[in-house]
């Protein structure tokens, strides 16, 4: 007998369901069908699968039809009330008992945790997710997913999880750890688009174009990269020695940026809020430091 005859059985067919169908939702379960996995789809309003159903998903008629059709569930809606309101009911948590969730609904860390507990409790078999680029992203290999909670459940199915394409990384046990990944990654993302909003608004004031700063501002961008690796360095080595620039030298550029703003009547709150920061940790003695003091003096009052 040949080496190949031994693996004559037909692999299992992959299969998935997918809870919540808002943009997210149905671009998840359009990359598992596409990627050929088995699909089943639920949402609480009803008629929003009908493309996913015109691809071959399998639309349930309720949670529990919707749970009890496959191993793996991914649940993907506003927050963790929503999944609250879908999942926490008897016949729904039986369902689920001994089935792996996987959460990629967007909340607070504490929420993860406290769902790790209920999980735990039900005997449901969870793992916490985030997702961090669109919905154009999902099923391309520009897609970010983290993911935290067992590791060896993560293991088991990974290989279904990377049907959606991209790139997919385990945080660590604690189950929090991809919410609190996904916040703080969020956090850079909102404060550097409000930021972009503001000096926007500077420059048309100025007579120039959005899109005339707009490859200006990319090449600032650019700089933040190596400028994100050295400030992780110094903070974790809690190294706030000025090499570069003390906080002085930047409460006074962000001071410029203020007056000129409010001198043309613009919003200069962003701003503001920014340089407040540098004057407090100046009134605490350290304005010879780099700007990275900041994260500590932010920290101080936790
Ligand atoms: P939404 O965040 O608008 O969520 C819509 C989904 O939540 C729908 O399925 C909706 O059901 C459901 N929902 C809302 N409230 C309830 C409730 N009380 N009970 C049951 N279901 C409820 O849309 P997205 O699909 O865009 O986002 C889903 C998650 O993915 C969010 O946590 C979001 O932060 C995250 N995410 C989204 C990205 C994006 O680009 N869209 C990018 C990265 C992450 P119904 O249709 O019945 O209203």
């Amino acid at each position: 007998m040949s080496a190949l005859t031994h693996h004559t059985t037909q692999p299992t067919r992959t299969t998935v369901t997918v809870i919540g169908l808002g943009p997210m939702g149905r671009a998840l379960a359009a990359a598992f069908l596409k990627a050929g996995v088995t699909t089943t789809v639920w949402n609480r309003t009803p008629g929003r699968d009908g493309d996913l159903v015109a691809s071959g998903a399998v639309s349930a008629g309720s949670v529990e039809e919707a749970v009890t059709a496959s191993d793996l569930i991914v649940v993907c809606v506003v927050d963790y009330n929503a999944t609250d309101a879908i999942l926490r009911r008897p016949e729904v948590e039986a369902a689920l008992k001994g089935r792996t969730l996987v959460n990629l609904s967007a909340d607070i860390p504490d929420r993860s945790r406290e769902a790790g507990r209920w999980a735990a409790e039900h005997g449901v078999r969870y793992l916490d997710g985030a997702i961090m680029t669109p919905t154009t992203t999902i099923g391309t290999p520009h897609g970010v997913f983290l993911y935290s909670g067992p590791q060896d459940l993560y293991d088991e199915h990974k290989s279904v999880l990377d049907e959606l394409s991209g790139s997919h990384s385990f945080l660590g046990e604690d189950v929090g750890r991809a919410a609190a990944f996904d916040l703080a990654l969020l956090d850079i993302w909102w404060t550097s688009m409000t930021g972009y909003m503001h000096a926007l608004t500077i420059a048309r004031a100025e007579g120039i174009s959005a899109q005339e700063l707009a490859p200006f501002a990319k090449g600032i961008a650019a700089i933040l990269p190596p400028s994100f690796d050295e400030a992780a360095v110094e903070i974790d080595n809690d190294d706030y020695i000025a090499k570069v620039n003390p906080i002085t030298s930047s409460a006074s550029t962000m001071a410029h940026i203020i007056h000129a703003s409010e001198a043309r009547g613009i919003d200069a709150s962003v701003m503001r809020a920014a340089e407040g920061l540098t004057r407090r940790a100046i009134g605490l003695g350290h304005g010879g430091d780099e700007l990275t003091r900041l994260s500590e003096v932010m920290g101080r009052h936790l």
